[in-house]
């Protein structure tokens, strides 16, 4: 097991900073200088970087980091990642040998179509695949792919520690509410969460168990959620599927949805 500590970059990324003795991974490092910052305060020598996909917000302070620090940079090998000297491809097991025990790689492909998740000692790095509340939108990968990806992280157990990349739970929750405004437990989070982000507290980790119970990407068989789903479709594109709609069916209209959502 590791330390983690949470760290604010950019509009609404979080970095996270795993630590074990004197020696951290830095997952996702969209920018160098507060990860740079970190790493003196606790006198941290940088081991390895993990990435879970292209984007400038999740690679952008790599380079700066590798002026400093002779770090191992994991990430797709699908994509274009700065500096690259670890490409997987999901399926992998990793660092083995850091103290702080070794990660399972998962290929989820959706938001990108190399998208990678990180998963070691209960602790699931989702990147913008899954969300707290919600899940990435789909720039590199299909509807079904993001389905799939998304129901394989969901089977870790329900006790697994949720770290996302952005700050985004209490938009996410908005929307949420809209599919499934029956939902006891989702109604009981928006109200904890509006309480944290009001005295600016974050919102993350959450659990598998959570998620499943209120993330409306995860409950695409709850009956409410087929409901609100069955609502925003085109009535022939309905009447096609019998008025039985796949869970599949079901996500990639929510997906939709939520892309015009304000
Ligand atoms: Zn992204
Ligand atoms: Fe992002």
């Amino acid at each position: 097991m590791f330390d983690i500590i949470r760290i604010p970059a950019l509009k609404d990324n979080y970095i996270w900073l795993l630590r074990k003795g004197q020696t951290a991974i830095v997952i996702d490092p969209g920018e160098a200088s507060p990860v740079e910052n970190a790493l003196l305060r606790e006198k941290l020598s940088l081991r390895a970087v993990f990435v879970t996909h292209e984007h400038a917000d999740h690679q952008g302070g790599i380079a700066g980091l590798l002026t400093r620090h002779a770090a191992d940079v994991f990430g797709p090998a699908a994509e274009s990642i700065t500096a690259l000297t670890r490409p997987l491809r999901g399926g992998e097991t990793v660092c083995p040998d850091w103290d702080g025990g070794e990660f399972k790689v998962i290929s989820v492909p959706g938001h990108t179509r190399g998208h990678l998740a990180y998963y070691g000692s209960g602790c699931l790095f989702s990147g913008d695949t899954l969300f707290a509340g919600g899940c990435g939108r789909l720039f590199g990968g299909s509807p079904e792919q993001m389905f799939d990806s998304l129901r394989r992280l969901a089977a870790l157990p329900d006790e697994t520690a949720l770290y996302c990349a952005h700050e985004y739970t209490e938009a996410n929750l908005r929307f949420a509410m809209a599919v499934e405004p029956g939902n006891r437990l989702l109604r009981a989070r928006v109200n904890e969460t509006a309480v944290a982000r009001a005295k600016g507290w974050a919102t993350l980790p959450s659990t598998l168990a959570l998620e499943k119970a209120t993330n409306p990407f995860l409950r695409c068989e709850a009956p409410e959620v087929i409901d609100s789903a069955a609502r925003r479709m085109e009535p022939a594109l309905l009447e096609k599927s019998g008025y039985s709609l796949e869970p599949c069916v079901v996500f990639s209209t929510l997906r939709e949805w939520k892309n015009g959502f304000g």
